[in-house]
């Protein structure tokens, strides 16, 4: 697995995993400098874990959408260069706060991803677009916010199938999902992330020109 610069294995009570470095944040083990970033609360930890190709080098751009409470971009931001971190919902926002304190390169947004309009003015052109939102329509919100990837960049999503259609079969909402996506992006990698989230698709992309 090729794991960005500012990302490292560590061991924590006896089990190896992914881990930055920079304030804890979920009550996450660390070893004193590193923290544990721990796949089965983190979607992207996950497809870290489980060997995708994620493209991520170390310090870039990176524009995060459903930020929550700042578990997963806050490890993003520990490695990363500029990070913009989308939330539409108030009381999360009050902890990404909290984690933004520490972090002078992540920058919250209270925003809704489906209105890239409204934070065109502050994201700068971004490398990664991260895409965390479990809301139905998760293909449309990726293809929302193509417009902030640069040429070469990269789009990291994590699909949930119940937000879609809580009777299909994920595997059909997956289908549908990847064909959406295909018209906007090149997906160079889907798996799905099971073990760690239950009927939850990776994917990574590049947007088509
Ligand atoms: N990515 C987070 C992490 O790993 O730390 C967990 C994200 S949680 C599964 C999904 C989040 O997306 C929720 O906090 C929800 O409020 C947010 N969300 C859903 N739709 C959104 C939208 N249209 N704009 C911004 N945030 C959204």
């Amino acid at each position: 697995m090729t794991l960005p610069t500012g990302v490292e294995r560590h061991e924590f009570g006896g089990e190896t995993s992914i881990a930055t470095q920079g304030e804890p944040v979920y009550g996450e083990r660390t070893d004193g400098d590193w923290r544990r970033w721990d796949p089965h609360r983190s979607k992207l930890g996950a497809m870290l874990e489980q060997g995708m190709e994620t493209g991520l080098e170390g310090d870039e751009t990176v524009l995060y959408l459903g930020a929550a409470a700042g578990t997963t971009v806050s490890h993003v931001a520990d490695f990363g260069g500029p990070t913009y971190a989308v939330e539409f919902a108030p009381r999360p926002v009050r902890e990404l706060l909290d984690a933004a304190e520490s972090r002078r390169n992540l920058f919250p947004l209270l925003k809704d991803a489906r209105k890239p309009e409204s934070y065109a003015h502050v994201v700068e052109p971004v490398d990664v677009v991260v895409q965390d939102v479990a809301t139905r329509g998760q293909a449309r919100v990726a293809t929302l916010n193509k417009q902030f990837l640069t040429d070469d960049g990269r789009l990291l999503a994590a699909i949930k199938a119940r937000s879609e259609d809580v009777t299909a079969d994920p595997a059909d909402v997956f289908d549908s999902v990847r064909a959406e996506l295909g018209s906007e992006y090149e997906l160079l990698e889907t798996a799905r992330l099971d073990p760690y989230h239950e009927d939850h698709l990776g994917v990574v992309a590049r947007p088509r020109e």
